[in-house]
């Protein structure tokens, strides 16, 4: 008999690790900032309709230091992605990010000089989400499948070495 059917019933066990990932993943914070149209969807997913609070996302924060998610709701222009590297930088690890629409996941239909053709070239993307603009039923979807990859992220993971890999490639400035 193994030692989970010997204890009795109501008793959850796990690892640490597995406990700071439900934690961090019921937690997420995302920073608050849009840049275009899909913006509007990433607010309307945090009000009372679609009501993204379900799964602890209510508090966008002012504050990229108080933040673990950055959502880039919209396309990222020449001008705009230091700011945004530099908003990157000083979240705390760990931190994720979401690629909504297809203007931050790809340059979209702005192929131009203007548009940076995907903010994967400035950071390090966990998810892209397609659409123009993605629905906030899409977002959430979005939300929930980067919620997984939070849960069975390890305790400890550098993302620091992620970035000097994606430096290496030549993909991040
Ligand atoms: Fe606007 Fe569409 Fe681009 Fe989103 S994907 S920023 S809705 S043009």
């Amino acid at each position: 008999m193994g030692v989970e059917e010997k204890l009795p019933s109501g008793v959850l066990l796990s690892t640490v690790e597995g406990l700071a990932g439900y934690m961090r993943k019921a937690s997420f914070w995302p920073a608050t900032f849009g840049l275009a149209c899909c913006a509007i969807e990433m607010m309307t997913s945090g009000g009372p309709k679609y009501d993204l609070a379900r799964f602890g996302m209510e508090v966008f924060r002012a504050s990229p230091r108080q933040a673990d998610l950055m959502i880039v709701a919209g396309r990222v222009s020449q001008k705009m992605a230091p700011v945004l590297r530099q908003i990157y930088d000083q979240m705390a690890e760990p931190k994720w990010v979401l690629a909504m629409g297809v203007c931050a996941s790809s340059g979209g239909m702005f192929n131009n000089y203007a548009i940076v053709q995907g903010v994967d070239h400035v950071v390090p993307v966990d998810m892209y989400l397609p659409g123009c603009p993605p629905r906030p039923e899409m977002l959430i979807d979005a939300i929930l499948k980067l919620h997984d990859k939070v849960q069975h992220t390890p305790l400890g993971a550098n993302r620091q070495a992620q970035i000097r890999e994606l430096e290496a490639e030549g993909l991040v400035a």
